[in-house]
């Protein structure tokens, strides 16, 4: 498990998922920065799932979470 965090571009307002992979943490990330965005900044104009998409990538950060101790995953690199 890997944890990936950011911070909403907008308020700052900090939003962390967890995921085994990028692809999932991407998945999970939009559907929270949706959310949010759909909640607290209503009145902000949405972006498309591409814009969103990159300005997640160019925002998050990656943490490994849990158990210091843990081999890296094979294959996690980018
Ligand atoms: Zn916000």
């Amino acid at each position: 498990m890997s944890k990936y965090s950011m911070k909403c571009p907008v308020c700052s307002h900090p939003m962390e998922v967890e995921a085994m992979s990028d692809d999932e943490a991407m998945t999970k990330m939009m559907a929270m920065v949706k959310e949010h965005m759909a909640t607290v900044h209503a009145d902000v104009p949405m972006k498309t799932d591409e814009e969103m998409m990159q300005m997640i990538k160019d925002g998050w950060s990656k943490s490994e979470s849990g158990d210091a101790m843990a081999a890296p995953e094979a294959g996690a690199a980018m």
